[in-house]
């Protein structure tokens, strides 16, 4: 992670791509497999992992969806349908993200389309959004962990600079995370949910509130008012950001 968080401010800063050489860029394990995969005189030299993140944070929506679709770079495409890209408003206000597709997701190749998306559907609708206007949704990871589990640190971390460049793209006016494993990873804490939300958060300069996952809540009925005081509160956030207010994280809070 902290290799993709340093190649995104190079590139931010105008400095990609950044050549590294060869004989370094690929721990010595990926060097010996590739070597023994490759018959020099047939076949391309394999992209390093550096090269492969300056290619994700340089490209366009059309080069990226077709890197999504075809990437086999960490082990969750081996189980999955197909990658799950994103969708909605490709310049729009809000972005929210969650953790992964579940098996809906990952049958249909869109996030947030089972009960939970349902969920989450009504949620944006109670605060006068609608899916795919104005309204971004993505996942930290584009395929379907096994038995929708957890994905693992370096599922994350090979999937990361996919959603790092839909952020560019977009250049949302706010994030929501979704959920543990989007605050987490956008966060970089294990902070609990219930000491994230309430309060703004930044991320890469964007204002973030954290929330809870529609999954859970279907679990945790209990805990949809809280959601609702989230909601409200990410819609106050963006009143103000659309009045051209500079938000700072930590100062914008609840009452
Ligand atoms: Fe590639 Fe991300 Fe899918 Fe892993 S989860 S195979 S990195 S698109």
């Amino acid at each position: 992670m902290p290799n993709q968080r340093r190649e995104l401010i190079l590139e931010q800063l105008g400095l990609l791509p950044r050549w590294v050489p060869r004989h370094r860029a690929r721990p010595a394990t990926q060097r010996v497999n590739a070597a023994a995969q490759l018959a020099p005189q047939t076949q391309a030299r394999a992209e390093t992992g550096d090269e492969r993140v300056a290619r994700i944070l340089r490209s366009g929506w059309v080069e990226l969806k077709e890197m999504v679709r075809t990437c086999t770079d960490c082990p969750l495409h081996k189980a999955r349908r197909q990658s799950v890209f994103g969708v909605g408003d490709e310049s729009a206000d809000w972005l929210f993200i969650g953790e992964g597709p579940g098996a809906e997701e990952d049958a249909r190749g869109e996030p947030f389309v089972g009960q939970a998306g349902r969920l989450l559907d009504n949620m944006l609708a109670a605060i006068g959004l609608q899916r795919g206007r104005n309204v971004y949704i993505a996942n930290i990871v584009k395929c379907r962990p096994p038995g929708n589990r957890v994905p693992e640190p370096l599922e994350v971390a090979r999937c990361e600079p996919y959603l790092l460049r839909q952020i560019k793209l977009i250049a949302p006016k706010l994030i929501v995370a979704l959920g543990k494993t989007a605050a987490s990873n956008l966060l970089h804490t294990d902070a609990s949910i219930g000491s994230l939300r309430g309060r703004l958060h930044e991320f890469q300069g964007t204002p973030l509130l954290v929330t809870y996952h529609p999954a859970y809540l279907l679990r945790n009925l209990a805990d949809k008012a809280k959601a609702w005081e989230d909601l409200c509160f990410g819609r106050d956030a963006m009143a103000k950001l659309k009045a051209g207010e500079r938000l700072n994280a930590g100062q914008f809070a609840f009452n």
